[in-house]
């Protein structure tokens, strides 16, 4: 493993290229990616300890666009990652092409995978 992978399961990794040519894919990945920005500089202006959890937004935003992929881009979601525990979970539990499985797996194109992995 070369020294830039260290931390791999953490990078945003960067969307497919067919995910650009599709406008719904490109208008809610810009509106994820704004939420993110806008609650991490939500976060550092109310200052710690304070109760306000922007990720929530960004919680919905990336839910739609997952949602939005699983259904419109079904053949492109990707394969069962196996280092991802709910992948793995999801491939003995339940059947390949469940919307939820297909959801999840969406996730992996454009989130980390500890995130895709948590959420
Ligand atoms: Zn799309
Ligand atoms: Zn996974």
């Amino acid at each position: 493993m070369a020294p830039d992978d260290e931390n791999h399961a953490e990078q945003w990794p960067l969307p497919p290229s067919w995910m650009w040519s599709c406008q719904e894919c490109t208008e809610l990945y810009k509106q994820m990616k704004g939420a993110i920005e806008a609650s991490v500089a939500a976060r550092s202006a109310a200052g710690p300890g304070v109760d306000y959890d922007p990720m929530d937004i960004v919680l919905t935003k990336q839910l739609r666009l997952a949602r939005h992929i699983a259904l419109t881009h079904a053949p492109d979601v990707p394969d069962v990652d196996p280092e991802c525990a709910r992948c793995v979970s999801d491939a003995a539990t339940r059947p390949d092409a469940d919307e939820f499985v297909l959801e999840h797996r969406a996730r992996h194109l454009f989130m980390p995978p500890i995130v895709a992995g948590l959420m």
